[in-house]
């Protein structure tokens, strides 16, 4: 089946017959995004340590063979294994980093250490615990198997072998991996230039007096720290009131030196806002309504201006609704145009240990607590799961997912759980 363009999609909703743009599953959703999203072209070469979260673009290949060495695993004696050998001289010494200069003929052994080059004619090592020594002469009290203790070379990575892959998020685990081969550099995809702004007339900065019915912009800050620990290039445009004027002019300059813009706030269906008829006048944007909670109100598109394009998410106002629907559509989007494969955030069963109440239909996103009792992880949902209530983001450290077919659940029941702290 081809995909409609998104044009199509919004003159002709019925044209994909699992398209309701008025009851959107969450799957549906972030697969419809992920048909019109591309991956940034430009790379860079960068030194290794600062590759750390970035994407790489080409594949890494092994220059050499990781150890590149037979060596030892353990502090022992090095020697040629033959049946019934139990007692050796002791002709030299191999340490890390000082190979013995020589070879072993049989019935002869080096003292070797951890890291030690497995000297010429040596195929074991035996270890100095099952070992007794009387000068020169070494008794072995516990015969090892031919070829124990020794490390071979190439035994974690071989020459020519691809050892990361384009689209790999680098981790620690691979700087080291990296240097362990040598590489000083590394290509990756250029960071993704991320936009983002608030709106609401009642919102205002932090550092000013609140006046009556106003609430400081909270999004922005949420905004700020979810894209940052993406590697995103961020550019804060600031809280803007519910102004077509202001909207347009903010909206345009972010389409024009960016990949992706995100807004909170004014996409609610049926609100009397600005950005819906702005967003049809400069792009072409999806409304929806989510089966989830929070999150209900989504729009996804993209927004154009002279000669430059960019995507567009317009996520909801209520401060948890727009962590929720970040981390359930624009992370894996953003993920996929950084050039990575996102994986899905590891889910596990766990008890819940109260009663949960849930109309059957949508995906909810509770927030959680995952906490240790009689030696097992067991969880609860926090008092207050209103969408508002941003409290129970930070108090809570998962989220408990509750699919379509989930309805009310009594206590002690296993429910999905989404660890905060890896994903976030
Ligand atoms: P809206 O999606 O614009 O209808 O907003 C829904 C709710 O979220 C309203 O109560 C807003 O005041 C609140 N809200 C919208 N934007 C923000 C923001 N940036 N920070 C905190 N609360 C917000
Ligand atoms: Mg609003």
């Amino acid at each position: 089946m081809t995909t409609p363009s998104l044009n199509e999609l919004i003159s002709n909703p019925s044209c994909m017959e699992d398209y309701d743009p008025n009851a959107m599953s969450v799957t549906q959703a972030k697969s419809y995004i992920q048909q019109y999203l591309q991956v940034v072209s430009d790379k860079e070469l960068l030194p290794i340590h600062h590759s750390l979260g970035r994407v790489l673009a080409d594949n890494v290949i092994s220059p050499c063979n990781v150890p590149n060495h037979h060596n030892s695993a353990m502090d022992g004696f090095a020697y040629q294994h033959a049946d019934g050998i139990q007692q050796l001289q002791i002709i030299g010494t191999a340490f890390a980093g000082k190979p013995f200069q020589g070879s072993i003929a049989p019935g002869k052994c080096v003292r070797i250490m951890t890291g030690g080059v497995i000297p010429v004619g040596a195929d074991t090592v035996v270890m100095q615990e099952r070992t007794t020594v009387n000068g020169e002469l070494l008794t072995i009290t516990d015969i090892p198997k031919m070829g124990a203790n020794v490390r071979l070379a190439g035994e974690d990575l071989a020459l020519g072998q691809t050892v990361l892959s384009a689209g790999h998020l680098v981790q620690p685990a691979d700087l080291g991996l990296l240097a362990s081969l040598g590489i000083t550099n590394v290509r990756v995809y250029r960071r993704l230039k991320v936009a983002f702004f608030s709106t609401g007339d009642e919102l205002i900065g932090v550092g000013n007096p609140l006046a009556e019915g106003q609430i400081y912009d909270s999004n922005r800050y949420t905004l700020y720290g979810m894209l940052v620990r993406l590697g995103a290039e961020i550019s804060d445009l600031g809280a803007i009131p519910d102004n077509p004027v202001l909207l347009e002019k903010t909206l345009l300059s972010a389409a024009a030196s960016h990949d992706v813009i995100i807004t909170s706030g004014g996409v609610s269906v049926g609100e009397a806002d600005y950005m819906k008829a702005l967003l049809a006048k400069h792009g072409e944007v999806l409304f929806w309504k989510m089966n989830m909670k929070p999150g209900r109100p989504l729009a996804y598109g993209i927004v154009h201006t002279e000669g430059h394009s960019a995507h567009y998410f317009g996520l909801p106002g209520n401060p948890v609704a727009t962590m929720v629907t970040f981390y359930q559509f624009v992370r894996d989007a953003l993920l996929r145009m950084m050039g990575a494969t996102p994986k899905p955030f590891p889910t596990f069963q766990v008890i819940c240990t109260q009663a949960i109440k849930k109309a059957q239909g949508r995906t909810e996103f509770q927030r959680g607590l995952l906490y240790q009792a009689d030696g097992r992880w067991k969880v609860k949902p926090l008092p207050n799961q209103s969408s508002g209530v941003l409290s129970s983001m930070s108090l809570a450290n998962c989220f408990i997912v509750l699919g379509e077919e989930v309805g009310n659940l009594e206590a002690d029941t296993l429910v999905d759980v989404q660890l905060f702290e890896g994903i976030i």
